[in-house]
């Protein structure tokens, strides 16, 4: 515990009393007992939590459950815990205490049926409260990600006037992403190295990788992850063929749907997206953000966005992140964490491409395309791949997935 504590925990309220049953509380969405029943025999089964607390001025901070069995009495179940300031650094604090209860709370008449589970919650440092979740907040299964959640009021830190959302076996990693060993890394001979990317994970995507395949060459795919094996969408047998063939499987969210409306959402989709590829069996190093996120914090544009906690986070789960904010060209080898912006392959005719790649390598760069199944008939994309195929063959460009591209050296 660190000095810069002490004024905060001075200023901490104590936390009151646990109950089963909770005093009246601000109004809250009644459901029926049935579903109610249901949430709190799932939250009996919960690993670990992770709570995400945020102020008006946009600081973000987590604590989160160690790993291991929660300590279980009257009063709640109790986790050793960490907490972090700087979501891509180390933590703020260790070897903390997080309590959290679960309380049935009877609608205002009392009537039979109509109750609601609040999820309260305790952070502590040997026994000082450090932030708390005092009023509770309703706790609900989000079938979309299947996972426990709350969110509500809360108070402590620094700050005094905190949210908090609570979000179940989720864990983001403990240390930062390591970019791993020095070696082997991909040495370059040619002046240009051009990566490809497929986007979203389609069944018809098997169709690229045969003409891939026969041309040898090879993509990052950008994988929506719980998209994977539904009709329509790519399949882990697909990609695992890829994998073998030298394709990487990299983050793509997990639903690909509009901007995550709070923090929470944008962390189930990030830091969730990973640990469904690690789950597959796949090691993703890249985060791809999603078209579809248009506005707000998490439309990485510009360069006051890099240095969110929503970027920070990232940076924690992901070596790199693959954004709007980024030259579209960029010499090797890179001097930080990130490669180029993508350039869209369906713009570019054969002819424009093949002049693109030649530019590329009068100017030594690493340039990257992108397409989805849609974007152009088969016979089209087939043209352009061969144009790059050929290019290779020349010895003027080397055909590299980004996340290899990114860690290659130069001869
Ligand atoms: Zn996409």
């Amino acid at each position: 515990m660190s000095r810069r504590w002490t004024f905060v925990l001075l200023g901490a309220a104590a936390c009151s009393g646990d109950a089963p049953f909770a005093p009246s509380t601000p109004p809250l969405p009644s459901q029926d007992a049935e579903a109610t029943e249901a949430t709190v025999a799932s939250y009996s089964e919960v690993h670990g939590w992770s709570i995400i607390l945020g102020d008006a001025a946009g600081r973000v901070w987590i604590a989160q459950t160690d790993a291991g069995a929660p300590t279980v009495t009257s009063s709640g179940r109790t986790w050793t815990a960490t907490l972090w300031a700087r979501l891509d650094s180390a933590p703020v604090a260790r070897d903390l205490t997080l309590r959290m209860g679960v309380f049935v709370h009877s609608d205002q008449a009392g009537s039979v049926g109509r109750v609601v589970a609040l999820l309260r919650w305790v952070l502590a440092d040997r026994g000082v409260v450090l932030a708390s979740g005092d009023q509770g907040g309703a706790l609900r299964q989000d079938p979309r990600h299947g996972v426990l959640r709350a969110h509500g009021r809360a108070s402590g830190l620094s700050v005094g006037r905190l949210r908090f959302e609570a979000i179940s076996d989720t864990p983001m990693p403990t240390a930062p992403v390591d970019d791993g060993p020095p070696a082997p890394r991909v040495v370059v001979r040619t002046p240009a190295v051009v990566s490809l990317r497929i986007d979203d994970c389609m069944a018809a995507d098997a169709a690229a990788f045969h003409m891939m395949h026969a041309l040898g060459l090879v993509a990052e795919m950008a994988i929506p992850s719980r998209r994977l094996d539904r009709p329509g969408h790519c399949t882990q047998g697909l990609l695992q063929a890829m994998v073998a063939d030298g394709n990487t499987v990299e983050s793509h969210s997990r639903w690909h749907v509009s901007a995550p409306p709070s923090f929470g959402d944008f962390y189930l989709e990030t830091v969730g997206a990973a640990l469904d590829l690690r789950g597959r069996g796949f090691d993703p190093h890249v985060f791809i953000q999603p078209g579809t996120w248009r506005h707000g914090p998490t439309l990485f544009d510009g360069a006051a966005k890099l240095r969110s906690p929503y970027f920070e986070l990232l940076r924690r789960v992901y070596v790199a992140t693959e954004a709007y904010a980024w030259p579209a060209a960029m010499r090797l080898p890179v001097t930080g964490r990130q490669g180029p912006d993508h350039w869209p392959l369906k713009v570019f005719t054969p002819v424009a491409l093949a002049t693109k790649l030649r530019q590329a390598a009068a100017d030594s760069t690493w340039i990257t395309f992108m397409w989805h199944m849609w974007d152009m008939p088969l016979p089209e994309l087939e043209a352009r791949l061969r144009v790059i195929a050929a290019l290779r063959d020349s010895g003027l460009v080397t055909v590299l997935p980004y996340y290899p591209a990114l860690r290659a050296v130069r001869h």
